[in-house]
C-alpha cells in the first residue's frame, strides 16, 4: 500500500517506523523544518536548546522505551538524567533521557530510513474511490495514497478532516479534545543556574525550570542557557497578547522571586506553543472507525504521556495493517 503520515511527531514517526518495516511505501510530510514536532529544538547563535518537552519519558515495558533503547544503542549524544544531573551507569532506567544534539536529534533519528518530507504542509485532504488526495495550499498535489495516518493535533486534524466525506462525528469528537497553551523562554543568564538541572514547581508563574547547560553540549563560558515552561493559565494570557520583551520580564521576575535568581538574560528566545500539553483528550472508537481509510493517532486520542503518544501511532500502524491484510 502506499500511506501517507500527516505529521512528523512523536506519535507520527511510530506509526511510519511501523507500516515502512511491514513494507508498504511510506510517505511522511512534515510542515516544520525539521522532525519533532513538540520535541523540538533550536540552534540559537549560543547553542541548542529544546524550547518542546524538556526530556524524553521512556520508562521500560512502554514501547518508547524499547525505541529510545534502541536508539541509545547506537549514539553517545543521549543521557539518563536523574535529579542532579547525567546519572552513572547504574542509572535507573525510568530516568528521563536528553540528547546533546537536542530532542529534534532524538526525532531524526526515529525517522532515520523514512521518505520524509519536510516544511511539506498538507493543506487539503480529498478522499475519492482513487484514493485519499493530499494538495498543498498553492494546489499542488502531494500525491494520491491508499491509506492516510493524521497525526496533527486535534484542531489542525479537524480542520483537514473537514472535506472528507463522513467525517462530521470524528470532526465533532476532535471538537471535545482540549489543549493547555504553553509559552516558553529560552534565557541566556550570567550566573550560576540551579543545582538541579531539572525543577517542577507546583504553582506560582512557572511550572518547570531547565538547565540547558546540564544536557551535555557545549555552551559560553560562564553564561547559562535554561528554559522556562510557564503554567497554563499565565501561558493562556501571554500567549498572544505579550510582546518577546513582556515574556522575557515575566520570566526574569518569576525566576527571581520563584528561585532567588536575579538576573538579566544576554539573550532570550520565546516559544509560544498554542496546543500545548492535552487536557482532555478523544476516544479512540470514535475517532478511528472500524474501516477507515484515515486513522487518527496522537496525543489528542491517547493517554497522558511520551508512551502513550507513541502507541497511539503504533496502534494506528497496525489497525491499517490489520485491515489490509
Ligand atoms: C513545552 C512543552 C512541554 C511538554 N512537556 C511534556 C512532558 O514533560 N511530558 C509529556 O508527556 N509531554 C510533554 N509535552 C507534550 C508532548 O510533547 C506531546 O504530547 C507529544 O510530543 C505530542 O506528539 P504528537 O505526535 O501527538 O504531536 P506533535 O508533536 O504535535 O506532532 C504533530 C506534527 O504534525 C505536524 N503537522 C500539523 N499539521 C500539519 C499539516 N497540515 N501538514 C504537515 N504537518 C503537519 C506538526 O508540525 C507536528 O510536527 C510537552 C509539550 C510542550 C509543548
Amino acid at each position: 500500500m502506499r500511506i501517507a503520515v500527516i505529521g512528523a511527531g512523536l506519535s507520527g514517526l511510530a506509526a511510519a517506523r511501523t507500516l515502512h518495516a511491514a513494507g508498504h511505501t511510506v510517505t511522511v510530510f512534515e510542515k516544520g523544518r525539521q522532525p519533532g514536532g513538540r520535541l523540538t529544538s533550536r540552534l540559537l547563535d549560543h547553542g541548542i536548546v529544546d524550547h518542546g518537552a524538556a526530556a524524553v519519558d521512556a520508562p521500560p515495558g512502554t514501547e518508547l522505551g524499547e525505541a529510545v533503547a534502541e536508539v541509545m544503542a547506537s549514539t553517545t549524544d543521549a543521557t539518563r538524567m536523574d535529579v542532579d544531573g547525567p546519572s552513572d551507569a547504574d542509572a535507573p532506567l525510568t530516568a528521563p533521557v536528553v540528547f546533546a544534539g537536542g530532542l529534534a536529534a532524538f526525532a531524526r533519528r526515529l525517522g532515520a530510513g523514512l521518505d520524509l518530507r519536510c516544511d511539506a504542509r498538507v493543506a487539503r485532504i480529498d478522499v475519492s474511490a482513487a484514493g485519499v488526495a493530499l494538495d498543498e495550499e498553492q494546489g499542488g498535489r502531494l500525491g494520491v495514497f491508499d491509506r492516510l495516518v493524521l497525526s496533527a493535533p486535534a484542531p489542525q486534524a479537524a480542520d483537514l478532516l473537514a472535506r472528507a466525506p463522513g467525517a462530521d462525528a470524528r470532526v465533532a469528537a476532535l471538537g471535545d479534545v482540549v489543549y493547555d497553551p504553553a509559552v516558553v523562554v529560552a534565557l541566556g543568564l550570567p550566573v550560576t543556574p540551579p543545582a538541579r538541572w531539572l525543577t517542577t514547581l507546583a504553582s506560582g508563574p512557572l511550572r518547570q525550570v531547565v538547565v540547558e547547560s546540564a544536557k551535555g553540549r557545549p555552551h559560553p563560558a560562564g553564561l547559562y542557557p535554561l528554559v522556562l515552561r510557564f503554567s497554563a493559565d499565565l501561558s493562556g494570557r501571554l500567549l498572544d497578547q505579550a510582546s518577546d520583551e513582556d515574556v522575557t520580564r515575566v520570566a526574569c521576575d518569576a525566576l527571581r522571586t520563584a528561585m532567588d535568581l536575579d538576573a538579566s538574560p544576554e539573550w532570550r528566545a520565546v516559544k509560544r506553543w498554542r496546543y500545548g500539553i492535552v487536557r482532555r483528550t478523544a476516544r479512540w472508537d470514535d475517532l478511528n472507525p472500524p474501516g477507515a481509510r484515515i486513522v487518527l493517532c496522537g496525543d489528542s486520542v491517547s493517554a497522558p504521556g511520551m508512551p502513550a503518544t507513541f502507541a497511539s501511532g503504533l496502534r494506528a500502524a497496525r489497525q491499517l495493517l490489520a485491515e489490509s491484510s
